[in-house]
């Protein structure tokens, strides 16, 4: 007799583990898979080591600003693998923290890759074990996909890989101008490698506020960072000492190493959907409604795999509530609007809510509030850097629609103003709060001066 649950998740992710948990919380007997190691993309091989790499980048500017503040630092070295395996160590440890909350919470671990049989069975690979179950959710997450076949496609590596390199590379060219491309050219900038950012767009960050990709261009090109935009890698060539690339244009380069982020993609294959009928959209995502439940009604899905808002908090808060929804007797729709986020870059990036384009595109009236100026820090140390920070409003009912900066922990920053955001709080409350002085977040609200306002009517 197979054995049997009430709840199979596939996947021990963000998404899935939080499901998980909250669902053998309200009583119902769950197993999670996972094939690779519990904790998934954000605590292994994303968000967590990812941040812990940019941490160690920043030192580099850290010591140099020193001087300015009556500081002598010796000579700095950088050894690459300490702090790889520094970094290894305190993923382990998170791993084994994952492993044990769910052993606490009564949920069963399987090690093993999880396929869907029939629509009420799964199977472990690692042992053949069937097992049914009356709901099952799929929180499988996504996967980097390095775009079209090239030659020399072999030699490249993604962002799993970078994690683990043996060196640090002297020369870098990473394909990419997303989040991940962007906080990879600042980390291996920051620690000495000379870094080129190909994009075949016009311009870094699509999707974020036109205002914020040019600063943050700049300030990435005053560091350093090569950025060539319009162009493809075309090629890429294994030669003495190192690859030699070649771009669209003709231009080539000759790195030690090669990295595309050139996107991610629903990790769906293999996993018996078509069998039992999940409907997947034009991406390969899995199709779910406002509950997370896909076109099967025992089946869900949450987090990466249905390619809605692909962050480790939406993960959570969808398993969170997929669990509410279907044990907990509470149905929880999940909102996804005005979702703070930042890019760790150097300089950071902070955004919550719409941009420039976007408010353009839906409302009549726009306001515009905006400001570039040096960081107090700056003043002394005497890097050459500016902070941008920008307030879009609603300029019919006066609510802030909008807010962007890129400096110094703006993700920090934006993580507050995300309330107000939240809260749909206008101009007006943003001007009546107090400043903290001095900050930088004190500039989102002391700004006074409308920068521009645009009209539906005078833009026809
Ligand atoms: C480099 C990088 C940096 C990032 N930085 C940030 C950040 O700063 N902030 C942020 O919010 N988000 C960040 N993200 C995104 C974040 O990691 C994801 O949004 C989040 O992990 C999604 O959670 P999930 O539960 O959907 O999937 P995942 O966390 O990817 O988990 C899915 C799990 O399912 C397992 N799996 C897949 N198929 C099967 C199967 N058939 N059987 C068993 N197991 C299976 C996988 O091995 C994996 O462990 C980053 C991502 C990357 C790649």
């Amino acid at each position: 007799m197979p054995k049997e649950v009430d709840l199979f998740v596939i996947g021990a992710g963000s998404g899935g583990v939080r499901a998980a948990r909250i669902a053998a919380g309200y009583g119902a007997s769950v197993m999670i898979a996972e094939e690779y190691r519990v904790g998934g993309t954000c605590v292994i091989r994303g968000c967590v080591p990812k941040k812990l790499l940019v941490y160690a980048s920043r030192f580099a500017d850290e010591f140099e600003d020193a001087a300015g503040f009556g500081w002598t630092v010796p000579d700095a070295k950088f050894d690459w693998p300490t702090l790889i395996a520094n970094k290894d160590r305190e993923i382990a440890r998170l791993e084994a923290a994952y492993s044990s909350t769910l052993e606490r919470a009564k949920v069963s671990v399987a090690k093993s890759r999880a396929v869907i049989e029939d629509p009420h069975t799964v199977r472990l690979l690692a042992t053949g074990e069937t097992v049914r179950a009356k709901h099952i959710l799929i929180a499988t997450g996504g996967a980097p996909h390095n775009g079209a076949e090239i030659a020399g496609l072999q030699h490249v590596i993604s962002s799993n890989e970078a994690f683990d390199l043996k060196e640090l590379p002297r020369r870098i060219l990473i394909q990419g101008g997303g989040y991940i491309a962007l906080e990879f050219a600042g980390i291996f900038n920051r620690l000495g490698s000379e870094v080129t950012l190909v994009y075949r767009g016009d311009n870094i960050l699509r999707g974020f506020d036109d205002d914020v990709r040019a600063h943050l261009r700049g300030e990435m090109e005053k560091r350093g960072i090569k950025i060539v935009t319009k162009q493809i890698v075309t090629a890429v060539e294994k030669v003495e000492h190192g690859f030699c690339v070649d771009l669209s244009d003709h231009e080539s380069f000759t790195v030690d190493q090669v990295m595309f982020a050139t996107g991610r993609r629903p990790n769906v294959k293999g996993l018996g959907l078509e069998k039992v009928g999940v409907r997947l959209g034009e991406t390969g995502a899995i199709e779910v409604d406002r509950f997370s439940q896909t076109s099967v009604p025992h089946i869900y899905a949450v987090g990466d795999v249905t390619d809605r808002v692909n962050l480790t908090p939406v993960a959570i808060r969808e398993g969170h509530a997929f669990a509410d929804t279907v044990f907990g007797g509470k149905p929880t729709p999940i909102d996804h609007t005005d979702i703070a986020t930042a890019v760790f870059s150097e300089p950071e990036v902070g955004t919550v809510g719409l941009t420039e384009a976007e408010a353009r595109a839906q409302l009549a009236r726009v306001d515009i509030y905006k400001t570039v100026f040096r960081p107090m820090k700056a003043t002394l140390s005497g890097r050459d850097t500016r902070t941008f920070m920008k307030l879009v409003v609603d300029g019919s009912t006066d609510r802030v629609v909008g807010c962007h900066m890129v400096g110094p922990d703006a993700g920090e920053i934006i993580q507050m103003v995300g309330i107000a955001v939240k809260l749909k709080a206008k101009k007006a409350d943003f001007d009546l709060t107090m400043a903290v002085h001095p900050t930088a977040g004190e500039e989102f609200v002391t700004m006074r001066e409308k920068a521009s306002s645009w009209t539906r009517e005078a833009a026809e």
